[in-house]
């Protein structure tokens, strides 16, 4: 169990399978209570831990926390691909943990399945400012338009990045060339493409994970 991983974006701006949710299988919706009340277990820093969700293709589609995928497994929804080398125990049964899991049925997943908001532009631009090109946590970055609303740029994902407090103070109400300011990249719509950058991001530590992401 990597002590280091964790759940949220952290003050690191590493992402996790909690940020990496909304809208794809394998996060939504509240666990059923008779599972959650079967894999009740001490050992909650391993039900949080991150499992890698397959589609019925083998095609890695979300990443989501032992707990969540071990509910998809005894609702039938999904089976494991590859285990962990632990255990948790409900009263009467060990249960082996799950690394990957793949969905039984196909799910389709749209091109485009996340919503413009700020959490996932930090999320797509890795909580760095895409000026100074430095990692802070969410709270000290804010949304800058590169084209500024006053020059009718838009809030769209092409003209929104994550900008730090004092790179959008001396940009101002500017495009970034005549605040000689340059952007680290081309800002993108949120793919699956950028999910699986992320995945990558998180599963680097797991050899489990491997086959399924680095093709
Ligand atoms: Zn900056």
């Amino acid at each position: 169990m990597g002590a280091n991983r964790h759940m949220s974006v952290d003050s690191r701006g590493r992402y996790t399978p909690e940020a990496m949710g909304e809208a794809m299988p394998g996060s939504e919706g509240p666990t059923g209570s008779r599972s959650h009340n079967l894999l009740s277990t001490r050992r909650a820093s391993l039900m949080q831990e991150p499992v890698l969700v397959l589609n019925a293709t083998y095609e890695p589609i979300n990443v989501t926390a032992v707990r969540r995928a071990m509910v998809l497994m005894l609702k039938g929804v999904a089976q494991a691909e590859e285990m962990h080398n632990a255990e948790v125990h409900s009263a009467a049964h060990a249960h082996r943990v799950p690394s990957v899991i793949r969905l039984l049925a196909y799910r389709h997943i749209p091109q485009q399945s996340r919503a413009l908001s700020r959490k996932n532009i930090l999320l797509r631009d890795r909580n760095t400012c895409q000026f100074c090109v430095r990692v802070f946590p969410s709270s000290e970055l804010t949304l800058d338009h590169v084209v500024p609303r006053s020059r009718g740029g838009r809030s769209t994902w092409e003209n929104l990045v994550a900008c730090c407090y004092r790179c959008n103070n001396s940009k101002g109400d500017r495009t970034p060339e005549e605040a000689g300011l340059k952007l680290a990249r081309r800002p993108r719509p949120f793919t699956l493409h950028t999910s699986r950058q992320l995945m990558r991001l998180i599963g680097h530590r797991d050899e489990r994970w491997r086959k399924y992401l680095f093709y």
